[in-house]
């Protein structure tokens, strides 16, 4: 069985907080604050109970978060989600949806 989607998932996590880091937070190397919030998703990410199969946004990792690591990732998410589309189209594109459900359950909130 094949890892593909966690660990795609884990790299675009990276690539997010990095981006958040050094754009918003102005860091030239990523900072603890970040590279923690790094490693902690991708912990929930080995640690999702649907592995591959998590194709079902609304049981998106982010709800298992803890609440203060789930505001971390909310505030990185709504300064790096929008600019993905002209930092990292492709990537962007592929997670069209998952953005798109991600930001319908920010606004529920
Ligand atoms: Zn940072």
């Amino acid at each position: 069985m094949s890892h593909g989607r966690i660990e795609e998932e884990k790299n675009i996590i990276a690539i997010m907080v990095g981006y958040y880091c050094r754009k918003k937070e102005k860091n030239q190397i990523i900072c603890s604050d970040c590279r923690e919030l790094i490693e902690y998703a991708q912990a929930r990410l080995d640690h999702c109970p649907f592995g591959d199969e998590k194709t079902a946004c609304k049981k998106c990792s982010i709800h298992c978060y803890k609440p203060d690591m789930r505001e971390r990732m909310k505030k990185v998410m709504s300064y790096a989600g929008p600019r993905m589309l002209f930092v990292f189209p492709s990537i962007a594109l592929r997670h069209y949806f998952c953005f798109t459900c991600f930001f319908r359950f920010r606004k529920a909130q």
